[in-house]
């Protein structure tokens, strides 16, 4: 409890994008926080992790809590376009079904964000190579208590707070405790992954290619649909190609907790040979000089009823697991940190329970919209089967139906 001139203080388990944003949000509302991150270090460079999507509010956001807003413009590139298209595997031709001119999103790299957003708060936040393993809630108004392992050491520590924050991501061990039996629902299919960096052949047949199937990279967002797959494309900052790859496949045995799964160089051979029988051969080209494409398994799951109990709060991915296809995972995790940090501002830890009913008021019925307009979309866009319609063929969709396909679709869209 706040004791005098005491500031509160918040736990925050979890390190990523969710996590650090709201170590900023809260920050800002002048508590004390101190973040615990089972990784041993902050990630630094940009093999860790792929390209993201911010949406007009998040990058809003983001601005008001760097030392100068121009950074996040100057790490990231625009897309100032959401187009649909279908590719048509036999003649390798692709025709636009949709186009969207004023979208306002800026792509980043996700180590770029991270780096962005940690480099402007205190280290002394941070706790690195910490795992969390158990928390005890003295009582609603009292304190949290913490047990924390530091992992070089083998050492359990306590760490006390006024507020637990779950940033843990879709796997939420802090969840975990309040809903046993949560699982979550694997969405038919896995997504290949990859970041092109060209640097060092940006004058190659492969890039002069692609710039000339896709003449808009730099401010495109590319979908491109298949006969029951999809892709994503689009470019980030210094010379770099995302691409996303949707397969509908069986749910894997995935070992341990993880849903990225380690690929073997067969399989990544395999790929590229059921891409070329599905994409155009310059997009091909640049998956085959991708280093390292790994795969995601694409999971969501049910809107939660409830994200907080006594004084523990979900946030991000912990709160709403959800499927890509809305570009929400990252904009919703910051959001969530920024109506989090308004509420606790506006009642102060003396009416905890307010400020967090009103965070859950406000978040949960936009977030559980988003996550299932998200799965709906996913289904549309792998040509699995919907409830009562048949499933989308991009070479056959009327106008009207194609419209759906359109990211501004999404509820609550900026
Ligand atoms: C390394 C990394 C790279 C990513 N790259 C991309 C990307 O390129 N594009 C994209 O769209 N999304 C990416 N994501 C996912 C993206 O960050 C999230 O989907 C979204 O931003 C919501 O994030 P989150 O912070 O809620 O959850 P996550 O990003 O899943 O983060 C959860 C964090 O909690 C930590 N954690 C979990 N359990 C414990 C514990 N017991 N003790 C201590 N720490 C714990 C994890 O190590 C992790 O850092 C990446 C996530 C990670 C962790």
């Amino acid at each position: 409890m706040m004791v005098g001139k005491e500031k509160a203080k918040a736990v925050i388990v979890g390190g990523s994008i969710a996590g650090i944003s709201t170590a900023h949000a809260l920050i800002s509302a002048g508590w004390d926080v101190i973040l615990i991150e089972k990784t041993s270090a902050p990630p630094t460079g940009s093999p860790t992790g792929a390209g993201l999507g911010l949406d007009p509010l998040s990058q809003q956001i983001i601005q008001s809590w760097l030392p100068l807003p121009h950074f996040l413009h100057n790490t990231t590139l625009p897309l100032t376009i959401d187009q649909n298209q279908a590719t048509d595997s036999e003649k390798k031709i692709s025709k636009t079904l949709t186009r969207d001119e004023c979208f306002n999103f800026r792509a980043a790299h996700w180590a770029d964000l991270h780096g962005l957003l940690y480099n402007a708060l205190p280290p002394s936040v941070f706790l690195w190579g910490h795992l969390f393993l158990s928390f005890h809630v003295v009582d609603f108004k009292g304190s949290i208590t913490t047990k924390v392992k530091v992992l070089k050491t083998g050492e359990v520590i306590n760490i006390v707070g006024d507020l637990l924050v779950a940033a843990d991501g879709c796997l939420s061990s802090v969840r975990q405790k309040y809903l046993p039996d949560f699982k979550l629902r694997y969405s038919g299919y896995c997504a290949w992954r990859g970041v092109l960096d060209f640097s060092k052949i940006a004058d190659s047949d492969t890039i002069t290619g692609i710039r000339k199937a896709y003449p808009e990279l730099g401010k495109c967002l590319y979908f491109d649909l298949g006969s029951g797959t999809h892709a994503v494309f689009y470019e980030l900052l210094n010379k770099k190609l995302n691409w996303i790859w949707y397969v509908n496949q069986p749910e894997p045995q995935v070992k341990g907790t993880s849903v990225t799964m380690k690929v073997s160089g067969d399989m990544i051979e395999k790929m590229y040979q059921e891409a070329e029988k599905v994409w155009i051969p310059e997009l091909v080209k640049v998956m085959r000089e991708t280093k390292e494409p790994f795969l995601n398994f694409i999971y969501d799951s049910d809107p939660l009823k409830k994200i907080y109990w006594d004084s523990v709060v979900l946030v991000g991915d912990a709160a709403h697991p959800t499927t890509p296809h809305c570009l929400r995972s990252t904009n919703m995790s910051i959001l969530d940190a920024s109506v989090l940090g308004k509420c606790l501002e506006k009642w102060g830890v003396e009416k905890l329970e307010s400020a967090l009913e009103e965070y859950e008021s406000i978040r949960l019925p936009v977030t559980s919209k988003q996550v299932l307009h998200a799965r709906w979309l996913g289904r549309i866009k792998q040509g699995l089967v919907l409830p009562q319609r048949d499933p989308f063929n991009p070479k056959s969709a009327t106008p009207d139906e194609c419209q759906e396909l359109l990211q501004r679709n999404t509820p609550f869209f900026q």
